[in-house]
């Protein structure tokens, strides 16, 4: 089962997601510095009745990719057509995509980095000349012909922009890392969600969800359908300071976000491998997870916190994080 602190969307989130996402860049909370650069290049855009140059997403799952996605369609008034990496199989697929698309549409393509190469590279004369180039017969008389497509935009969303190979990675105008949320900014997501879901809750409330939520809007509607439940069960149906902080500690998510699972994680590098460095396979091994997803969706906030290091050797865990569980550090 999928952990509460997990930023991976599941099959649960997906209709409360829907009704949550902002849809304009003035309802997107935080990633100012993004946002702020989005604004002008659409502006632009629309004053020169072109087309968004590509725009390439990275950040840990769940600070809001997609969401971005759609804004940008949004504010350009394009339609969006929505894919993901994995999806796509062979390079007639992407082709197939590419010429259903009408002119000035937004191609969204989740997880970029796991396309595969002989799909990626129908997708360069496409990104770069609005072109497909398809080659007819084979062998010796075989040959190229090059079609139009209709102009459009490319939003890529991955989680490691380190693995995405450089002719794909340049061919992007606008790249923007998302960051973790700030506590203040989650605190207004968190209101505006419950706003949304008409729950009544007091701004202590609010932050103490958005204190436990790992900088990730995704956790932090999460926890708050979780509180939810509590005080509707129990409670008057308004989440305070108090009431959330009894419900999130029932369902062990500590002060800072952390679950059973990263305690299991941390105290196992502490105790039995004397703090690291220990392997990515190892970890994922300690906690029965895949080291993908170790790595992609729970070690970035460890590092955030400074709890957890990558080195060249393997993971070790900081002074900070022996602090944290009051175990002494081997000498
Ligand atoms: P990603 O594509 O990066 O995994 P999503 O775009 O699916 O993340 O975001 C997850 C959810 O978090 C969205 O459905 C939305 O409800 C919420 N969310 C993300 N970013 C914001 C934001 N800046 N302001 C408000 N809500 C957000």
């Amino acid at each position: 089962e999928e952990r509460i602190i997990s930023s991976r969307m599941t099959a649960d989130d997906e209709p409360v997601e829907f009704s949550l996402r902002p849809r304009y860049l003035s309802d997107y909370i935080g990633q100012s510095r993004v946002k702020e650069n989005l604004k002008i290049y659409i502006e632009a855009a629309k004053m020169r009745k072109e087309t968004l140059d590509h725009v390439l997403l990275y950040g840990p799952p769940g600070l809001g990719k997609t969401t971005l996605s759609h804004i940008i369609a949004n504010e350009l008034g394009v339609s969006v057509r929505t894919t993901a990496g994995p999806a796509i199989e062979r390079p007639g697929d992407l082709a197939a995509i590419l010429t259903n698309l009408q002119p000035g549409d937004l191609l969204f393509i989740d997880e970029i980095h796991r396309l595969n190469r002989s799909v990626e590279e129908v997708l360069y004369p496409a990104m770069e000349d609005f072109a497909l180039d398809i080659v007819i017969g084979k062998g010796p008389s075989a040959r190229s012909v090059r079609l139009d497509l209709p102009p459009f935009t490319l939003v890529g969303a991955t989680t490691r922009a380190g693995s995405l190979s450089s002719p794909l990675r340049d061919r992007f105008g606008v790249v923007s890392r998302l960051e973790y949320y700030t506590v203040e900014e989650l605190t207004l997501i968190v209101e505006r969600a419950a706003d949304l879901l008409q729950v009544g809750i007091r701004e202590e409330g609010a932050a103490e969800i958005a204190s436990r939520a790992r900088g990730t809007p995704r956790v932090a509607n999460r926890l708050l359908k979780r509180v939810r439940d509590f005080v509707q069960v129990q409670g008057d149906g308004v989440i305070t300071g108090e009431t959330a902080r009894d419900a999130l500690d029932r369902i062990q998510v500590d002060k800072l976000g952390l679950d059973q699972v990263d305690h299991k994680l941390l105290l196992s590098i502490m105790q039995h491998f004397r703090g690291g460095p220990v392997g990515l396979e190892t970890i994922a091994a300690t906690i029965g997870e895949e080291a993908h997803t170790v790595e992609d969706v729970y070690e970035p906030f460890l590092m955030q916190i400074g709890f957890l290091q990558r080195t060249p050797r393997g993971r070790m865990v900081t002074p900070r994080c022996y602090q944290h569980f009051g175990v002494e550090m081997p000498k």
